[in-house]
């Protein structure tokens, strides 16, 4: 169908089903005049010849009727096609021809009451098809002109004075019925195409705001095979708007999701009750797939039969919005692995699957080593970038079905669904530690990404996400507090571990409180003269069933629980009231106190020492602090907090130095007092060449540079010599004195330390 013909076959549409709705009442009646003129007429001409007539008209009548009957039982595009139209008119021309006939085989020649009657009759007939024949200006005219010209003929040919007196009255009153049936035939005609262009406009008016509001419609009357969509429909499915069967509609949908739509229409038909669905479905292969909401309810139509509407409204747009929330809840805008509450979820689906299938899975909880380090030395921004490629790493170790996520800072999470019990997670876990082989540069900076990791699996070690996730978690700290850099399977010992490490916490908090922190100290000796210049101020948690609890266990514990600035504060204080004392009892040692980053660093620490320092009357030397190198790396606000104490008299040493990852380069920048070697190097003196060679360097640039050098950890007599001959100051270390109580340094005060008489005291 071409674009030109389709407003005539429409307006011809309406045209046809008007002519043919009137059509069965209309033969009916006139069959019943008919039967009227046999009766009455008959008798007065050939009582045989009407019944004849009113034989050939019912054949007509019933051509008529089976035509009717035929058309109505079309679907509507077949509706409209020239054979229906021309269909009808012959008919309706049969009808005209035979009632014209009449006139030529009934007409009473020798009754003129009843030639009138006959005349009326006809009349009637004319007037009759005026209501069902006016649709159409041409047929009713036609009929009507067909009738008149039967009437004038016969009755002009009879050319008696009545017959032509009748024949001039026929031609009036036939003359205005056809007028009459022109005029209204014009009419009904403007009215039909005024429907067809408002029916259009409104068509174009609803598909323009289909198309803004991505939705369309369709209707199933559910006995013919076609749906009818609407404009916007078929242009989003690509398809003809009348001509298009359920089967072409979910061939289109998404094979996955075709059950659910037809569930769905069934369901509608059945209960009557609004069904809803959503679906994706594309127009053609190849194209993008389009997410649907499609709405379908029972209607009842005009006509009193149930009929399916469904609306369909594209949701492509709202899909994807809705994603994009999604990734904001669920993913971790950093790296983009899923985040924690994502996790969580995903794990709880994963057992409820495992269980399902009776499988078991993996967890591993990895936390990298060294990260705190890291973002202290080298700040936040290259922390970040460190993890951001820690993760793109870690993903890509792993299958397809597996799932990683950050729970946060420097933790990970790795669920291996469908294990074979332990063997796929310790493969997993040596391959994330193999990454360490690999370095990742930051700034000038080679890093070996290390890691501990904790492994739990389903079902040995917990069928619920919580104890899972517990469980991988105390395998990972019991890594940590060991060896590092390595993974380890989780076993109940740990837990029995962890709940320990936890009555720890809970013991730490009231220790304070109860006093039952110490200070002992550790000799500094100087090796030019063997005298103690000075102790180091080391912490003891005397814990009231467990006995001393030395500071390795608990001084991480309490910088996590927030409680490490109160204790370097009792350190700080009870350290400057013990300098006061010995300075009392003419003692006079230098005193070295450790403080940790976040405190040395904290608001308000430098006014608290200046205000020990004064309340305990201490003078310039009388006390050091000890911080680690990674404080060293903010450089501005190292500084100017390393000035205003160095401007009381109070002196600043760098604690473990070598261990972090400043360089040399970096020892003349610093603004301190004393430099102390870590005794990772000492331990390796004086056999291993290359902590030899760092040693030396590092003592003598540090001399070359001003500050003080002690040098950690010496255990040994070749230790301390090698350290002698080398100009080292100071040592500090076994050999010379385990740390000790404050009774013990009082009689150690005088000792004159000798390298070659010293084994005795090592003990
Ligand atoms: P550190 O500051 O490096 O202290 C020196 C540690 O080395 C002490 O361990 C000491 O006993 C040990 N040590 C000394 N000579 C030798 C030796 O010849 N061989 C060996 N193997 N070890 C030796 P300690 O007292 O257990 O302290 C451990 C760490 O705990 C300290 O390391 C320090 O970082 C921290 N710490 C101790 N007391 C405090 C404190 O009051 N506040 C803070 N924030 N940290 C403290
Ligand atoms: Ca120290
Ligand atoms: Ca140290």
């Amino acid at each position: 169908m071409t674009p030109a013909d389709h407003k005539p076959s429409s307006i011809q549409l309406m045209q046809i089903e008007l002519l043919f709705k009137g059509l069965s009442f209309s033969t009916a009646g006139s069959l019943v005049v008919a039967l009227a003129i046999v009766l009455i007429i008959g008798p007065r001409t050939d009582q045989q010849l009407a019944w004849e007539w009113f034989g050939f008209l019912s054949l007509v009548s019933i051509y008529r009727w089976l035509s009717h009957y035929f058309y109505s039982g079309l679907i509507l595009g077949s509706r409209v096609s020239h054979k229906w139209g021309r269909l009808f008119n012959s008919g309706a021309y049969m009808a005209a021809i035979t009632w014209g006939a009449s006139m030529w085989l009934l007409y009473p020649v020798h009754y003129p009451e009843y030639q009138v009657l006959m005349i009326l009759a006809l009349a009637g007939v004319a007037g009759g098809a005026l209501a069902v024949l006016s649709y159409d200006s041409k047929i009713i005219i036609y009929y009507q002109a067909i009738l008149l010209a039967c009437i004038e003929s016969r009755l002009l040919w009879e050319n008696q004075p009545f017959s032509i007196e009748l024949a001039v009255l026929s031609l009036f009153y036939f003359g205005f019925l056809m007028k009459g049936g022109h005029e209204i035939g014009r009419n009904y005609e403007e009215l039909i195409k005024l429907r067809y262009d408002t029916e259009k406009h409104n068509l174009a008016l609803l598909s323009t705001t289909e198309e803004i509001a991505r939705i369309g419609y369709w209707q199933w009357d559910m006995l013919s095979p076609f749906i009818k969509l609407s404009i916007n429909l078929a242009r989003m499915c690509k398809t003809d708007q009348s001509q298009v069967t359920m089967k072409t509609c979910l061939d289109k949908v998404h094979p996955d999701d075709r059950r659910r739509v037809k569930m769905a229409i069934e369901s509608a038909i059945e209960t009557g009750q609004d069904t809803t669905v959503e679906y994706r479905i594309r127009a053609e292969q190849g194209d993008d797939w389009v997410i649907m909401n499609q709405i379908i309810k029972r209607i009842e139509t005009t006509e009193g039969e149930h009929a399916l509407l469904g609306t369909v409204q594209d949701i492509s747009i709202i899909k994807s919005a809705e994603k994009k929330i999604f990734d904001m809840a669920y993913f971790d805008e950093l790296t983009g692995l899923a985040n924690r509450s994502h996790f969580h979820q995903h794990l709880d689906e994963q057992i409820k699957q495992a269980k399902r299938q009776d499988k078991s899975l993996a967890i591993l909880y990895i936390d990298l080593d060294g990260f705190k380090e890291i973002n202290d030395t080298l700040g936040h921004d290259r922390g970040d970038e460190y993890l951001k490629v820690i993760s793109s790493q870690l993903k890509n170790l792993l299958r397809d079905v597996d799932f990683i996520a950050r729970l946060g800072g420097d933790e990970f999470c790795i669920i291996l669904s469908e294990i074979n019990r332990g063997i796929d997670a310790s493969m997993v876990a040596d391959r994330c530690l193999a990454l360490s082989q690999q370095t990742i540069e930051l700034d000038t900076q080679q890093i070996h990404p290390k890691m501990s990791i904790g492994i739990a699996t389903y079902p040995e070690d917990g069928d619920q996400a919580n104890t899972l996730l517990k469980a991988a978690d105390t395998a990972m700290y019991s890594v940590k507090q060991s060896s590092k850099h390595t993974y380890a399977f989780y076993n109940p010992q740990m837990t029995s571990d962890s709940i320990a490490r936890l009555q720890l916490e809970a013991d730490l908090q009231k220790a304070l409180e109860n006093d039952e922190f110490e200070l002992w100290y550790q000799p500094k000796i100087h090796l030019g003269t063997g005298r103690m210049s000075g102790a180091e101020a080391l912490i003891r948690w005397q814990h009231p069933q467990r006995g001393m609890v030395p500071p390795d266990q608990f001084i991480s514990t309490a910088e996590r629980m927030g409680l490490i600035n109160k204790i370097g504060e009792w350190v700080l204080i009870t350290a400057c009231k013990q300098q006061q004392k010995w300075k009392q009892q003419n003692i006079h040692l230098s005193i070295a106190i450790n403080i940790a980053s976040g405190h040395f660093s904290s608001q308000g620490f430098t006014e608290k020492v200046e205000q020990e320092f004064k309340r305990f009357e201490l003078a310039p030397g009388d006390l050091e602090i000890e911080i680690t190198e990674s404080q060293t790396r903010n450089p501005e606000e190292h500084i100017n907090i390393c000035r205003q104490l160095q401007a009381k008299g109070i002196q600043i040493a760098i604690d473990d130095f070598g261990t972090g990852y400043s360089s040399l380069s970096v020892l003349k920048q610093l603004e301190i007092d004393t430099l102390k070697v870590d005794r990772e190097f000492i331990r390796e003196l004086p056999h291993e060449p290359a902590a030899a060679l760092m040693v030396s360097t590092i003592v003598n640039m540090s001399l070359a540079l001003g500050y003080n050098v002690v040098a950690e950890g010496v255990e040994t007599r070749e230790q301390a010599e090698f350290l002698r001959d080398l100009g080292c100051p100071l040592v500090q270390g076994y050999y010379f004195s385990k740390p000790v109580t404050v009774a013990r340094i009082e009689e150690l005060v005088d000792t004159h330390f000798q390298i070659d008489q010293q084994d005795a005291l090592v003990s």
